[in-house]
């Protein structure tokens, strides 16, 4: 896809700080970063999200960015944490599909809002249903 950033950033069309490249995958670093070594895992195919890309490709770029965290890990010696959005509710602002690998260190004060949705037992036992009766497109 001509006008996608993340297209162009993989095909070299558009500079980008690139830590890794293999023939599917390619990675970067962030240009607004969490933390330093923020880096995002990319397909090389055009893919808009974890909905839209096929199940081989998926496989392929879940073994890439073990590989990548591994190494920032290693580079950093930080713990990290993966995200993926999908959506714009979710955070998605470029649509090709990317994984942030973010390095995460103690008291950094990066993390989700957790217990922004407390529920009572039966809410659980609701959502919880509601989840397991739900169709997939998958
Ligand atoms: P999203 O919010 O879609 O999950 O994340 C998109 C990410 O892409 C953001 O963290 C943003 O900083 C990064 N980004 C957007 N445009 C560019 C760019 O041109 N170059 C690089 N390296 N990162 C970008
Ligand atoms: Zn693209």
């Amino acid at each position: 896809m001509d006008e996608c950033i993340f297209c162009q950033i993989a095909s070299g069309k558009m500079e980008s700080f690139k830590v890794y490249e293999d023939d599917d995958s390619f990675a970067f670093l962030d240009i607004h970063p969490a933390a330093p070594g923020h880096t995002l895992v990319v397909p090389k195919k055009h893919t808009a999200d974890i909905f839209d890309i096929d199940e081989i490709s998926l496989r392929r770029l879940a073994g890439s960015l073990r590989h990548i965290a591994s190494k920032i890990k290693n580079a950093i010696g930080s713990d990290i944490m993966i995200m993926q959005n999908n959506g714009r509710a979710a955070g998605q602002i470029v649509d090709h599909i990317h994984f942030h690998v973010i390095p995460r260190t103690e008291g950094d004060g990066i993390g989700l809002m957790r217990g922004m949705a407390e529920l009572t037992k039966e809410q659980m036992e609701e959502i919880q249903n509601k989840i397991k009766e739900a169709s997939s497109d998958d």
